[in-house]
């Protein structure tokens, strides 16, 4: 099983422009790249590429919903959400839960743990936990101290299935947390904070080693001299070589400046795309129906906002309705670097954050998770997405 002969891509980077190759999968691996004759008359399962790009991926490590979905409303939306992700040319999702930490949701983060063997059509190594224990609220995310026990209880409800958990290094009791995270082989993401310096320094002493949604929810300092421009945890964060950021690359959550300012801090491997996104994503411009009491309108190139005519807090943000491709899409426009960089923001670099050696890469030996691309006037979309050796999306 996932044995297949991809023909008729171009590998770039790798290939002269114009010429193509074939690509042998066995097993849900890349076993060998070889020129477009080659294999010819194999008779293995094969998908034709008709000269288009073929790349690693895409990775999504911080997401709760695409279209009408939301992951952490059930089970169902969980695995329909998810599996629609190939669609987008995600091959591996983080599925990121903010409410059902909550003690009297617990159940249901067991129910949704169970549900991870349905999603079948992109890999799920686990979820993001985005709390309980932050510092700030704010987009449905929940406060709470540290608390191991209360951590304990969470990990055993999701089965075990937790990859990275987000945390504030100004949490009262945060430091036992993340050392037990750590412990747990949880990555450890900042995030929802105001943090000094000093309590940044002992959250990344106690193992956290990334911020997820930097700039968005990191609010500025308080200022202690008139005139002197405050220090705390965005600057700490980018000083330290040790700690990756990701951005919502919509234009909306953070500036395209913040985006170029961490890519001279970090260089082109300590900087990620994530979209964060929600219910909406993903759909045309129109006003949709929410679990949270209140209608949301998106519109291209916007976030999703509130739709409450009647109210003051109309128009407010409502949450992302990035998808993975118009991210990238956005960080070709915006940055001045090479394209193997921009989208290694969205492959190799969360792949090497999250420790996933065989994922985020074309290789020989790597998992065959792959999209082959549209990319011309009409925008950058997925042709076939390829997960595990497996055709999971084709357009059309
Ligand atoms: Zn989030």
């Amino acid at each position: 099983m996932g044995d297949l002969l991809i023909i008729n891509v171009q590998i770039p980077g790798s290939t002269e422009d114009g010429e193509c190759q074939s690509v042998l999968i066995q097993e849900g691996k890349i076993v060998s790249f070889s020129p477009a004759q080659a294999h010819m008359s194999s008779d293995m399962p094969r998908v034709d590429g008709g000269g288009r790009p073929l790349r690693a991926g895409l990775i999504d490590l911080h997401i709760h919903g695409i279209e009408k979905w939301l992951f952490e409303s059930g089970p169902e939306a969980l695995v329909q959400g998810v599996n629609a992700l190939a669609k987008y040319g995600v091959t591996t999702v983080l599925p990121t839960l903010y409410r059902v930490m909550d003690e009297d949701q617990i159940q249901l983060l067991s129910l949704l743990a169970d549900a991870v063997s349905d999603c079948s059509k992109v890999n799920v190594p686990g979820f993001h936990l985005e709390g309980p224990f932050l510092k700030l609220s704010g987009a449905g995310a929940r406060t709470r101290e540290g608390d191991v026990a209360y951590l304990d209880r969470l990990i055993e409800a999701a089965r075990g299935k937790v990859s990275a958990m987000s945390i504030s290094p100004d949490t009262p009791g945060i430091l036992p947390v993340i050392r037990h995270l750590v412990k747990h082989d949880i990555e450890v993401f900042m995030t929802h904070t105001q943090a000094s310096v000093d309590q940044t320094l002992a959250a990344i002493d106690a193992g956290a080693r990334h911020a997820t949604h930097f700039y968005d929810v990191f609010p500025v300092p308080e200022r202690t001299e008139p005139g002197v421009r405050p220090v705390g945890c965005v600057e700490t964060i980018l000083a330290d070589p040790k700690v990756s950021v990701d951005f919502i690359a919509d234009g909306i959550h953070v500036h395209p400046m913040a985006i170029k300012m961490a890519l001279a801090a970090k260089g082109g491997q300590g900087v990620i795309l994530i979209t964060d996104a929600n219910i909406g994503a993903g759909l045309g411009d129109g006003v949709y129906q929410t679990p949270w009491g209140y209608p949301i309108r998106v519109k291209e190139n916007n976030a999703a906002r509130i739709e409450l005519p009647s109210e003051p807090r109309h128009g407010c943000l409502a949450g992302s309705a990035l998808t993975m491709p118009r991210g990238i899409a956005n960080l070709r426009r915006w940055l001045d670097v090479p394209e193997d960089q921009v989208w290694a923001m969205g492959t190799g670099n969360p792949a090497r954050r999250m420790g996933w050696e065989n994922k985020g890469g074309l290789s020989v030996g790597a998992d065959a998770d792959l999209v082959i691309w549209d990319d011309d006037d009409q925008g950058l979309r997925p042709y076939k997405t390829i997960v595990g050796g497996k055709l999971r999306y084709e357009a059309g």
